[in-house]
């Protein structure tokens, strides 16, 4: 009864007080820390333990908190230690940001601004940051957004990770909070430190990607299409009337264009055997395979197989290859970097270096979408 009480407070918390200003990411999601030291960076904290003790938390003031027989150990410079359930630090100033340093496995510091909460749960300890929605964005381009420097390609990279963002925003609900900080929801390594990223995001503030219906879309990216990208369909079976191959002119040139892998002939047999490929074999050329524009399989006679099975198997970069046998070696000659569907981040990245803006960008990658603000969403619960 006490537990279920306390959960409905939790969940009563995450949808009240945050909304669609705030959100709460959970810090160092896999990596089961079991201590770490908090620094305010900027103006001034609360700790709160909720057994009515509040300490003041200065710059210089570092505090230390550490697992300790299913609670934490607190330990504040200059004052004593003490043993408490969980915790709860708020900036108080209005402009209140901190540091945060994992002791053992990461002994990186990372940068945030908001508040923070912490608890222990199952063997470790649980850190959630309460942030502003548009910093959280910033720093998710930081970590995601590819090489690019330019206001137009941050703002789009901007609206589709905050379009992701609302559309799984109560992914971890029932673990309390929003997102975790790592690639199952969008990498998250703390604040933005480049400020033209961070005007990018301001100056898109509230802005997201709706379909017909005005759904959230799903704002797939990728790093390079090979001049050419997938359509939902041959890649996750499933059809989305914005995710269609596009024939891109502008990421040809790039860095990630093109790739290569060569496999002797021998592996390469014994691969599509493994595969179902059950015909004689006779000369390696009957095993080439042209892929001028994107297919979804790999089709020699009568064998066929899904290219998307080929790519993880291989670990191969693109699907986006053709195959070339010679002599004793089977060449893999492709295109691209990543699963191709939706937006291409470098050929993004050479539209806003020729004057394309954000709007003409995306308009470019997803076909018939709207950008709007977060409040003309229809949102859909339980996907
Ligand atoms: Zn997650
Ligand atoms: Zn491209």
């Amino acid at each position: 009864m006490v537990k279920l009480k306390i959960l409905f407070v939790f969940l009563l918390t995450v949808f009240c007080s945050v909304g669609f200003a705030q959100i709460k990411i959970r810090l160092f999601a896999n990596q089961s820390p079991e201590s770490a030291v908090f620094s305010v960076t900027e103006g001034t904290y609360e700790l709160n333990l909720f057994n009515g003790r509040i300490l003041t938390v200065l710059k210089e003031e570092p505090v230390i908190i550490t697992k300790y027989k299913g609670k934490l150990a607190v330990k504040k410079r200059n004052t004593k230690g003490f043993i408490c359930d969980s915790l709860d630090l708020s900036g108080k100033t209005g402009n209140d940001s901190f540091s945060l340093r994992m002791n053992g496995k990461s002994p990186s510091r990372q940068y945030y601004s908001g508040n923070l909460q912490c608890y222990p749960d199952l063997g470790t300890l649980v850190f959630i940051n309460i942030s502003d929605v548009e910093k959280y964005i910033s720093g998710v381009v930081m970590a995601e957004g590819g090489t690019g420097k330019n206001l137009e390609y941050f703002k789009t990279q901007a609206i589709i990770a905050r379009t992701y963002m609302y559309k799984y925003f109560e992914k971890h609900l029932p673990d309390r909070y929003n997102v975790c900080d790592n690639t199952h929801c969008q990498a998250f390594n703390g604040l933005s430190s480049d400020s033209l990223l961070n005007k990018a995001a301001l100056e898109t503030r509230g802005l997201v990607i709706l379909d017909k219906d005005s759904a959230l879309i799903i704002s797939a990216f990728h790093s390079n299409c090979g001049g050419e990208t997938s359509s939902s369909d041959d890649v996750w079976l499933l059809s989305q009337p914005y995710l269609k191959g596009v024939v891109d002119p502008y990421c040809r040139g790039s860095r990630n264009a093109t790739w290569q892998k060569s496999l002797s002939v021998n592996e390469w047999v014994n691969y599509v055997r493994k595969s179902g490929y059950n015909e004689k074999v006779g000369d390696p050329s009957a095993f080439n395979f042209l892929q001028e524009s994107r297919l979804a399989d790999y089709k020699v006679g009568s064998f066929t197989m899904p290219l998307t099975k080929i790519r993880s198997d291989l670990n191969l970069r693109s699907t986006f290859f053709s195959v070339n046998a010679k002599g004793d070696s089977v060449l893999l000659k492709g295109k691209g970097y990543g699963h191709g569907v939706g937006l291409c981040q470098e050929g993004a990245m050479e539209m806003a270096s020729k004057g394309f803006n954000f709007k003409q960008i995306i308009d470019f990658y997803y076909f018939g979408v709207l950008i709007s603000d977060i409040n003309n969403a229809v949102i859909i619960k339980n996907e």
